[in-house]
């Protein structure tokens, strides 16, 4: 029945430690992430009884129905989606993750609406790597500044960036934007920031992201099959 969950994870898996042993890295410190959008709770738990413990959700409504109906296993959940201003408190209170911060606004609310009994919520900065308005995320000159107001927040910790660049047709124009979020990591690191984590590359692009010193990858199509259209 999972057959085919399992295979496609096995050969995820397999690209990482590929990807990892060709470009110098531990496979050991990239993190797959499996997204599950569109994805219904009994094919979670099948990936779940395959191994796998980080799954990350687009959708709120979504996310917090199938959170629920898994809520006896111990999965760390990742919202990857578009955080909106009022919807802040579910976000605090059942992630263990959110990537994609670009206000300082949503930042204040995350953290004051975590709850004290959880543990700081880990939290990535979104790049805007392509200079795309529509893919959201924050500009080369505001992440500083977005990066020294987060990690001042107390119910936060500030991991590292989060990028999603516009698909590229070659290897090496998707390394291209994947540098670019390196650099920038670097640029904060040398201004003082901690941060352990690259959050970038998806089914399409994850070997490039990983050549590009990516700690965590998000996949979800090839795991799961590809998505209906909305
Ligand atoms: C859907 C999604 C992914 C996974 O994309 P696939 O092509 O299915 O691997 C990764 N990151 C974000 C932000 C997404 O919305």
């Amino acid at each position: 029945m999972n057959d085919e969950i399992a295979h496609n994870l096995a050969t995820v898996q397999q690209r990482i430690r590929a990807a990892a042993r060709r470009y110098n890295r531990s496979p050991d410190d990239i993190t797959l992430l499996a997204v599950t959008k569109t994805v219904d709770a009994a094919r979670i738990r099948q990936a779940y009884a395959c191994g796998q413990t980080q799954f990350g959700e687009n959708y709120l409504q979504e996310a917090l129905t199938k959170i629920a109906e898994l809520k006896d296993l111990p999965i760390e959940w990742h919202f990857i989606g578009r955080i909106q201003s009022n919807k802040t408190k579910p976000v605090a209170e059942s992630f263990a993750w959110v990537h994609g911060v670009e206000r300082i606004r949503i930042a204040e609310r995350l953290s004051a609406q975590r709850p004290s009994a959880a543990p700081p919520l880990n939290v990535c900065i979104q790049f805007n790597v392509s200079a795309e308005s529509s893919k959201g995320g924050v500009s080369d000159s505001e992440l500083a500044e977005l990066a020294s107001a987060v990690s001042e927040l107390p119910r936060l910790r500030l991991r590292g960036l989060m990028a999603l660049p516009a698909p590229a047709h070659s290897f090496d124009a998707q390394r291209v934007a994947f540098h670019r979020v390196a650099a920038a990591r670097e640029m904060l690191r040398d201004k003082g920031f901690l941060l352990d984590t690259l959050s970038m590359g998806t089914s399409e692009d994850l070997e490039a992201a990983i050549a590009e010193q990516s700690t965590l990858v998000r996949v979800g199509s090839a795991i799961f099959g590809r998505r209906p259209l909305k």
